[in-house]
C-alpha cells in the first residue's frame, strides 16, 4: 500500500527584519499570529445553519486546519462566538449573556441570513439580526451558507485577529462600542 505523506503549510511569518540567526518584528504581530491560528470557537447553533457548521467541522472541510479544532462550549474559554441560526427575541438575552461571559479579546461571526438580519423570518418573535444585542465582526451571507462560506468568514476573522493592535480593547472607542450594547 502506498504510504501517504502528510503535507503541512506553515503560517506566514509577520513582516520584520531577518538576518542569519535572528528575526525581529513587532510584539503585536507575533501575538496576532498566535491568536489568529489558535482561535477557540463557541458554536451557538439554533437551527439549519448549525448543520452547515457540522459539515464545516467534518473531515472534508475540517476547521481544524485553521487551528480551531477545539470547540469551546464554555464561554469563558472561547475566543469566537459563532451564532448560527434563527435567534428568537426570547433567546436574545442568552446570547448577550454568553458574550458577556467571554473573556477579552473576543470576536463574533453572524453565520447566515437569520443571525445577520432575521432572514426570512420578518416576524414579531425573531430578532432582526444579532448586532442588535452584541457587536458583530463578520457577517456570512446565505440561507444556509455553504461550509466554504463559513470558512471564508472564519478567515476574515483571522485577518482581523492578526491585525488587531494590542491596545484596541482598552481604547475609548471600543469602550464606547460596548457601552452601546450595555456592556461594561
Ligand atoms: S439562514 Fe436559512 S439556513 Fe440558516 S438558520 Fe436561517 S433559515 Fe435556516
Amino acid at each position: 500500500m502506498e504510504s501517504q505523506k502528510a503535507t503541512y503549510k506553515l503560517a506566514e511569518p509577520p513582516d520584520g527584519y531577518s538576518a542569519p540567526g535572528m528575526f525581529a518584528t513587532r510584539l503585536d504581530k507575533v501575538v496576532g499570529l498566535a491568536r489568529a491560528n489558535s482561535i477557540w470557537p463557541l458554536p451557538f447553533a439554533t437551527s439549519c445553519c448549525g448543520i452547515e457548521f457540522m459539515a464545516t467541522m467534518g473531515a472534508n472541510y475540517d476547521l481544524g486546519r485553521f487551528g480551531s479544532e477545539r470547540l469551546s462550549f464554555s464561554p469563558r474559554q472561547a475566543d469566537l462566538l459563532m451564532v448560527m441560526g434563527t435567534i428568537a427575541k426570547k433567546m436574545g438575552p442568552i446570547v448577550h449573556q454568553i458574550y458577556e461571559q467571554m473573556a477579552e479579546p473576543r470576536w463574533v461571526i453572524a453565520v447566515g441570513a437569520c443571525a445577520a438580519s432575521g432572514g426570512i423570518f420578518d416576524t414579531y418573535s425573531v430578532l432582526q439580526g444579532i448586532d442588535r444585542i452584541v457587536p458583530v465582526d463578520v457577517y456570512v451571507p446565505g440561507c444556509p451558507p455553504r461550509p466554504e462560506q463559513i470558512i471564508e468568514g472564519f478567515m476574515k476573522v483571522q485577518e482581523l485577529v492578526a491585525d488587531e493592535p494590542l491596545r484596541r480593547r482598552y481604547s475609548p472607542e471600543y469602550r464606547e462600542l460596548l457601552a452601546k450594547y450595555g456592556i461594561k
